[in-house]
């Protein structure tokens, strides 16, 4: 079970390049090895929607050293550092971010279409949820499911 350590106020400095992501690591303490900077340059190359699986076969598509294991123990330690996160996008595995690239997510039930918004659409959520129930809502961990424009014409 790996949990975000990403608090949902917390904002992580933009990263433009592999080489900021790596400085970000170095930051917080972490490791910058060759290992990692090729999953992290697999996720600059597929800012969409991959599984920890998926993630394993891009980084051994191009380097077939690095055991799927190292992958899997990286991607957790990177998610710590708080440099990247995962979204749960329905009934799938978590798929990964980088952190900087934080969003949230509407998923159509009917289609499977995938909508990136920005978690401000979810502040007064927040902030209502926060002061009535004293529950801090993390809007980029999981999806809103629901029915895309083109399912609801339907
Ligand atoms: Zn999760
Ligand atoms: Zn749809
Ligand atoms: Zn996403």
């Amino acid at each position: 079970m790996s949990r975000s350590p990403l608090a949902p106020e917390e904002t992580v400095p933009e990263v433009d390049t592999v080489e900021d992501v790596l400085e970000l690591v170095r930051a917080r303490g972490g490791r910058a090895s060759s290992a990692r900077r090729i999953l992290v340059q697999v996720l600059f190359d597929h800012p969409g929607h991959l599984s920890a699986e998926e993630l394993a076969e891009e980084v051994q598509a191009t380097s077939p050293d690095v055991n799927v294991s190292t992958v899997y123990r990286n991607l957790d330690e990177l998610e710590r550092l708080g440099v990247v996160t995962h979204a749960h996008l329905g009934h799938g595995p978590a798929t990964y971010h980088l952190a900087a690239r934080r969003h949230g997510h509407l998923v159509c039930e009917e289609c499977g279409e995938t909508i990136e918004v920005p978690v401000s659409l979810f502040d007064s959520l927040r902030k209502q949820t926060s002061s009535r129930f004293g529950f801090t809502v993390d809007p980029g961990h999981s999806a809103l499911i629901g029915r895309c424009r083109n399912c609801r014409r339907r």
